[in-house]
């Protein structure tokens, strides 16, 4: 089909939308690594985890077999409310790059969340919800999380407990306010509401906190009240399965204009956007029906893929989660204050560790002000303000359009817009101000606190 008769945006209609999540894990020779007990160093079975996680989670966190699993309908009407996303053709910033390249993004940034996360939190709300329980407690950094996943409790009438980095609390009040108008109770950790949370305040008066001791306190009183469970917004399997709907969604509108892309391009934080856009992608290449080239996107202040480990670590700061084996910078490690907040993980999703480590995608690690040039330059054409997080992305689809402009190639890019970032404009005005900088960890630091990895 000639190029000049595909649409702006291409829509899929309701009836298109994908009835079941793919679960990439299926077509994988090489599967992640299960999760291991942080005590006994064995598997954790599936009775352990559901002391923390919803039952209908755990399965699907465990399942590794099962490729397709139905999407129960409660959740397709609730997705219909702001789905199908767009994928858009970039035609402005084609225009504006002077590229040969064709460039497409998947934006996820059209509900009040402002990004991907609300896939998930939608998911996790319902099977909690089924399983007859009172409520969820989550941790949030940035707030991106802790936004969806009021938005989805207070759509199925669950109790929403929202543990928020005192730093963020402070500094994002309007997040806070939005998830408080969704009726979540948003608590600054640490707080002196738990065991572990009143015994950090003791040793550090003062601290700012962290997402790995809000993770702690999140947990603790999930696990001492029967009657809620724990969710999490990215990292685990069952959040990639959930996020698949976006990659199952670009991968139908492309196929009804007969597009096929050369690269796959995401931001990874825990890995999650990145691992629902490309699993059909993936999937494809995994079973050599297709080859594409899939790169993730990281900072250059916490640069898990490009510069970790291959290893066993703990999940949390606090280091009572399970151990999950991916690439990780360490649990000790301190990523430097960066205002993609969502990327702010020492570790990343086993299962794209898992293909990474095995040669089947790439990463690359960009530093912030060159991210905020690449938003910028997206923003005054293509309308959208982007996310941090997202923009990250944008960097790597605008480096790649120029290289196919040197090279004369006609190279079909596809990335994931992540969402929008209209709650980080204090980041936009530092930008705007000269005052952006990144802090990269020398090659000690990750060293040190490499160092500090459980020996399993
Ligand atoms: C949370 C977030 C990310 C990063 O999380 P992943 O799990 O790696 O996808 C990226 N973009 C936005 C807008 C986010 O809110």
């Amino acid at each position: 089909m000639s190029d000049n008769k595909i649409p702006y945006k291409i829509y899929l209609t309701e009836d298109e939308m994908p009835s079941s999540w793919y679960n990439l894990r299926a077509d994988m020779k090489n599967k992640p690594a299960p999760l291991l007990n942080p005590g006994t160093h064995q598997p954790l079975t599936a009775e352990e985890l559901s002391h923390v996680f919803c039952d209908e989670l755990v399965k699907q966190e465990l399942d590794d077999t099962t490729a397709y699993i139905e999407i129960p309908s409660e959740i397709r009407e609730f997705y219909k409310m702001y789905r199908p996303s767009p994928l858009v053709r970039a035609y402005c910033l084609e225009e504006k790059l002077q590229t040969p390249a064709k460039i497409y993004y998947k934006f996820e940034g059209n509900n009040t969340s402002g990004s991907h996360k609300l896939n998930s939190a939608i998911a996790q709300a319902y099977y909690a919800k089924k399983q007859g329980l009172k409520g969820v407690t989550t941790e949030t950094g940035a707030g991106q999380w802790g936004t969806a996943l009021s938005m989805a409790c207070s759509y199925f009438g669950l109790d929403c407990k929202v543990y928020m980095v005192k730093v963020s609390y402070e500094q994002k009040p309007f997040r806070r306010e939005v998830m408080r108008t969704y009726g979540a109770s948003v608590v600054p950790s640490p707080s002196d509401t738990t065991g572990v949370g009143r015994k950090i305040l003791a040793e550090h008066p003062g601290t700012n906190g962290s997402l790995g001791c809000a993770i702690s306190e999140a947990v603790e009183v999930a696990s001492k009240d029967p009657g809620y469970r724990y969710v999490l917004g990215s990292v685990l399997n069952q959040v990639l399965l959930h996020q698949s709907v976006i990659g199952l969604e670009t991968k139908a509108a492309l196929d009804k204009y007969g597009i096929k892309p050369d690269i796959i391009i995401g931001c990874a934080g825990g890995g999650s956007n990145l691992g629902g856009l490309i699993a059909p992608f993936m999937g494809e290449k995994l079973k050599g029906e297709a080859d594409y080239r899939i790169i993730a996107v990281e900072p250059a202040s916490c640069p898990s893929f490009t510069r970790g480990t291959f290893a066993y670590d703990f999940c949390d700061t606090g280091m009572i989660c399970p151990l999950a084996k991916m690439y990780t910078l360490g649990s000790s490690f301190m990523p430097s204050p960066n205002h993609a907040g969502g990327l702010r993980f020492h570790g990343m999703s086993s299962t794209l560790s898992q293909l990474y480590h095995d040669g089947l995608m790439e990463a690359r690690s960009v530093d912030q002000v060159s991210v905020f040039e690449a938003a910028e330059q997206f923003a005054r054409v293509e309308g959208i303000l982007p996310a941090p997080e997202s923009s990250h992305a944008i960097r790597a689809a605008i480096d790649e359009a120029l290289k196919c402009k040197e090279t004369g190639e006609a190279k079909t890019i596809v990335f994931g817009l992540t969402g929008t970032g209209y709650f980080d404009l204090y980041a936009y005005q530092k930008f705007n101000d000269g005052l952006m900088s990144d802090e990269i960890p020398t090659d000690e630091m990750i060293a040190a606190s490499v160092a500090k990895l459980p020996r399993i």
